[in-house]
């Protein structure tokens, strides 16, 4: 990962993500922000605890970051629904990957488009996102989870996921690919992505795989019960057609540093990091 600074705040960029002139992205860290206590500094969710005015002036301090005040959060629920704005239409669409792999998704939700920014009252539900829309920043909040950024150069396409557990073993990675293909004409082979700072098989451990997680997925298990679940998702990006190399892992265990970035298995009670990702 490339570390760099803008207005004394410092962030991490993919390297595979960085040479594209078409996007902005960057993961920030838990530093320089203005929370106290257990939320400690850059803490970007509501609903952890924190004082919310702390959280918008924290949301404000990565905004400036790429100098815009149009970022898109979610609510995330560890679920497997996708939101996507797109340009040629003034309102979202809404699927979940339970359709996904059927071959036709479900429009599930309807709403105006061209009215929110950082401080609306707009609230989605879901789990990634992805648009069209230059300058709308794609905000995914993290403490151990994954942030995936990916992007495509040739339709001009952005998205980011929160996969957690849940959304590895839900597959949230390839049906936001399929959305894209849907949705945008995007094609596997043109796709870019970057898997953020999140719990690495240093320590997720699951002693209760044998309930939590599907079969399938054991072969990611070592003898001491603990997940890789960044090969997962390069893998399930590969299964989609993305190629090898155009997928950037950071490895960088938010449990093992966390100095630099929010661990709730590491904390418990603590913040939530911002990794974002949009079109210039
Ligand atoms: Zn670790």
């Amino acid at each position: 990962m490339i570390e760099k600074q803008k207005n004394g705040v410092s962030f991490f960029e993919f390297p595979k993500l960085a040479g594209l002139s078409g996007i902005l992205h960057g993961v920030f860290t838990r530093k320089n922000g203005k929370s106290k206590g257990s939320f400690r500094s850059l803490n970007v969710s509501f609903g952890v605890g924190d004082n919310d005015q702390t959280v918008l002036e924290n949301r404000t301090i990565i905004s400036r970051c790429v100098n815009e005040k149009d970022l898109v959060f979610l609510d995330q629920v560890h679920g497997t629904r996708i939101v996507v704005f797109s340009k040629g239409h003034h309102f979202y669409r809404m699927f979940d990957t339970a359709d996904c792999f059927k071959g036709e998704h479900s429009e599930i939700l309807g709403g105006q488009i061209d009215t929110f920014d950082i401080d609306s009252e707009h609230r989605f539900e879901a789990d990634a996102i992805v648009t069209d829309i230059p300058r709308k920043f794609l905000v995914i909040q993290v403490a151990d989870c994954q942030s995936v950024l990916i992007y495509d150069p040739v339709q001009e396409v952005v998205a980011n996921v929160h996969s957690g557990w849940r959304g590895s073993i839900n597959n949230i990675i390839g049906c936001t690919l399929k959305v894209m293909e849907n949705s945008f004409g995007c094609r596997a082979r043109d796709i870019v992505a970057g898997v953020g700072p999140s719990l690495g098989p240093c320590c997720a451990e699951f002693v209760n795989y044998k309930k939590e997680i599907p079969e399938a997925f054991w072969k990611y298990k070592n003898d001491t019960h603990h997940f890789d679940f960044w090969s997962i998702s390069r893998d399930q990006f590969c299964e989609a057609g993305v190629l090898f190399e155009n997928v950037d892992l950071s490895r960088m265990c938010t449990k093992c540093d966390s100095n630099r970035f929010f661990s709730f298995r590491g904390e418990g009670t603590t913040g939530r990091f911002a990794a974002l990702i949009g079109l210039k």
